[in-house]
């Protein structure tokens, strides 16, 4: 463990971190340096840091939707999750970005504020939910948002309100080429919170996956008028393909894995899925997956 002493404030820099704990795939190698800064001046003394290393910046929340390479992740990984803090201002929350969504419906609901109940369920960050734009149950986060603070690697703050565009089906332009130090929601005042919670904890359940079992979110983003899980299946890509990792039967978008399987196992599933469903069908699948260092095709 390496400590870094930049000018003002001094945070842990790991060298050589294992990033498997840091994915919900729970595979790859490791971060050559590795930070989760405490609060907004700690995040820019490792930008500090970086810029004066010319070493590039990797951001991850809870890392539930990443795929990390086998060879590791060149530069810094900084991750935001000791980023933390909530607070409520009328119909607005505030919220940090490494604050999980579960905690954050929870303490909108104890203030009377409803919205987010669909969602729940969704495992990550609010940071990583906006990027993505996560959605589930009929909800999209961009629903409920009202702007972002973003820190750029020149350590300028800008803020993004909800313009039009911002937003596209699983996708959003807001964090991209910075880290999403703040996220504002403007929320449904409401008495009714013992229904959204009950609705809440309902959506919850839906969701539950196994501590034993490895589960992902959805892997490519929906093609113009279609369900990605529709082409899936109808390129034959659910079951067993010769990896230790499946796109499921029971939601065709979702990969699960068994005991032992790596990173490159799950790219080359990946892999064969462009491949087989661009030549069976002619639809290029974009991803909505990060992967994260350098991956390398095999002969498929
Ligand atoms: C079992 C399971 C079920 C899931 N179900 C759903 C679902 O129903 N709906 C859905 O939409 N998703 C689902 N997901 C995917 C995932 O949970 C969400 O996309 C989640 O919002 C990602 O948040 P995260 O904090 O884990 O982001 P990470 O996985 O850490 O990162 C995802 C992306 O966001 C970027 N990012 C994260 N934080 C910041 C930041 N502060 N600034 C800039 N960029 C940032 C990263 O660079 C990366 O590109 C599921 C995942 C799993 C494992």
């Amino acid at each position: 463990m390496a400590r870094m002493e930049p000018r003002k404030a001094e945070i842990i820099v790991t060298e050589a971190f294992s990033m498997s704990g840091r994915s919900s795939f729970h595979t790859g190698g490791r971060a050559e340096y590795y930070a989760e800064p405490r609060d907004l001046e700690e995040t820019r003394s490792v930008l500090e840091l970086a810029y004066k290393r010319s070493l590039p910046v990797t951001i991850i929340g809870g890392g539930t939707h990443i795929l990390v390479s086998e060879e590791g992740i060149p530069g810094i990984v900084l991750s935001t999750r000791e980023l933390r803090g909530i607070s409520i201002k009328g119909d607005l929350l505030l919220a940090s970005p490494g604050e999980m969504l579960d905690i954050i419906i929870n303490i909108a609901i104890e203030h009377s504020l409803i919205g987010l109940e669909e969602i729940a369920g969704i495992p990550g960050t609010i940071a990583g939910a906006i990027t993505v734009n996560a959605n589930a149950n009929g909800r999209s986060i961009s629903d409920l948002f009202f702007y972002a603070d973003v820190l750029t690697p020149d350590g300028r703050m800008h803020r993004y309100p909800n313009y039009h565009d911002a937003f596209g089906s699983q996708s959003s332009v807001i964090g991209r080429g910075g880290l999403v130090v703040m996220v504002a929601l403007n929320l449904i005042p409401s008495k009714r919170t013992a229904e959204a919670r009950m609705r809440k904890e309902e959506y919850v359940e839906r969701m539950f996956i196994p501590p034993c079992a490895r589960f992902s979110g959805e892997i490519f983003r929906d093609p113009e008028g279609m369900k990605a899980e529709d082409v899936l299946r109808e390129a034959g890509m659910t079951g067993y393909h010769g990896f230790r990792a499946e796109f499921s039967e029971y939601q065709p978008n979702s990969i699960f894995t068994y005991p032992g399987c790596t990173s490159d196992e799950i790219y080359a599933l990946i892999r064969t899925a462009e491949k087989e469903v661009e030549d069976k069908t002619g639809i290029r699948l974009t991803r909505s997956i990060t992967l994260l260092g350098p991956f390398r095709d095999q002969a498929l």
